[in-house]
């Protein structure tokens, strides 16, 4: 068992921290409270190849392995999760489309989104279902040599930079199990009746967009079919989501590590009684626990891509990493404002954006009471083993 990096991992590590040193951190606090879309560092994110991060070497991409790509997630994340999402469900769909795309869907896409000049996102979610996807209502009809999209998405991250957008269909609303009528659709951006309506105000998250949309009687191709074959739409997505699960344990990781880094700066600086509250036995307790729960959150997530690296199905270890890296980042996140007293409650503060950042690593990609049912699942039926 080995628990070092590889020396290019190291390395990644040791880059990727020194970019958000140099053009994260310095711009995070202001641009994240205007609410201003981080243009100048998605250039910068560009520059390193990171939009490439799941693409394949043939098409331009850096094909990271999956410990390589939390590390990514983890060190962007320490200086502002917001900035994450602009690669997470890029990656994913990245991913998605370089697994299940046809030759011709991957010899257009990929080679655009590998350098960043195409962004993509995932729009699953609807008004009326998220964790349900089965039970979505956004039909595709086919119709001469395309289909014709009608319907509503919602909470779309990237949405409005997204070109293709990857987007789950039901090419066969009749279909028992609904899984085997559903499908996903490559839209391009600007196709007609697909329209992005507004941006949902967020509690955190701020940099990406998170976007409504329409689609009203838009008609894609039949190529925009991923992979040419209907009925396969949930189990890509389902599998793209599996990546997924480890980025947002790592953004999960990112987050929890700079709430503990803040809070122990602040208990070594600030004084109360004569002494720096790092002297009180209470703010140690909440140092060390933090240290154990991040650390722990830690190896779990990389546990989880070292498996997916080795080839071997990971959705169980995914599961349980995401779990536990985001209930891991509420708790340092609320531990760190703590610790900061009144200065944790102020903008002026990083810890107040980490504590409303944190709940959405709780939410994304599975609810983790959704994934605990999942791991559950796993566990009962004996296809999952711990221990
Ligand atoms: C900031 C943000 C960005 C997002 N970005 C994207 C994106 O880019 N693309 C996209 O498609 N979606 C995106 N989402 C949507 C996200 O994936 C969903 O919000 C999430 O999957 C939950 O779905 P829901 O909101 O419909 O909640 P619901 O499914 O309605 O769940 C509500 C509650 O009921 C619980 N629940 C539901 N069913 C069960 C069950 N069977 N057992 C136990 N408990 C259950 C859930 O755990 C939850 O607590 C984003 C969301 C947010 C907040």
């Amino acid at each position: 068992m080995d628990f070092e990096l590889s020396p290019e991992q190291r390395l990644l590590r040791d880059t990727l921290r020194a970019f958000v040193d140099q053009k994260i951190r310095p711009v995070a606090q202001e641009w994240e409270a205007e609410g201003r879309y981080p243009d100048e560092i998605a250039a910068g994110m560009a520059e390193m190849g990171l939009f490439g991060l799941t693409v394949p070497e043939e098409y331009g991409g850096l094909a990271a392995d999956m410990v390589s790509l939390a590390i990514v997630f983890e060190e962007i994340s320490r200086g502002w999760m917001g900035v994450a999402g602009i690669l997470g469900s890029h990656s994913l769909s990245c991913w998605m489309i370089a697994r299940y795309g046809t030759p011709e869907q991957k010899a257009a896409y990929l080679p655009g989104l590998a350098t960043g000049d195409r962004r993509t996102g995932i729009a699953l979610t609807e008004p009326g279902a998220g964790s349900d996807l089965q039970g979505i209502q956004t039909v595709a009809r086919r119709d001469g040599d395309g289909y014709v999209i009608n319907g509503r998405k919602t909470w779309i991250t990237n949405a409005r930079h997204a070109d293709p957008l990857p987007v789950l269909v039901k090419t066969d609303p009749a279909a028992r199990p609904a899984h085997a009528g559903m499908s996903v659709l490559l839209v391009e951006a600007g196709t007609p009746g697909f329209e992005v309506v507004r941006d949902l105000p967020k509690l955190g998250y701020r940099g990406p967009e998170t976007c409504e949309l329409v689609l009203d009687d838009v008609r894609v191709p039949a190529s925009a079919l991923l992979g040419g074959a209907e009925g396969r739409g949930l189990q890509q997505v389902l599998a793209a989501l599996e990546t997924g699960r480890v980025n947002i344990a790592a953004r999960a990781v990112g987050v929890a590590q700079e709430a503990y880094d803040q809070a122990l700066r602040y208990a070594g600086q600030r004084e109360a009684f004569g002494q720096p509250i790092s002297g009180f036995q209470a703010v140690q307790l909440k140092l060390a626990d933090m240290a154990i729960k991040l650390q722990g959150a830690r190896l779990m997530t990389y546990w989880a891509a070292a498996k997916a690296d080795a080839g071997q199905r990971n959705d169980l270890e995914s599961g349980m990493a995401k779990v536990y890296a985001s209930d891991v980042a509420q708790e340092c996140a609320f531990a760190a404002m703590q610790v900061h007293g009144g200065y944790g409650y102020s903008r002026e503060f990083t810890v107040e954006r980490l504590y409303r950042d944190a709940p959405l690593m709780v939410i994304g990609e599975g609810t983790n009471d959704i994934l605990r049912t999942v791991i559950a699942r796993a566990l009962t039926s004996g296809r999952g083993v711990v221990g």
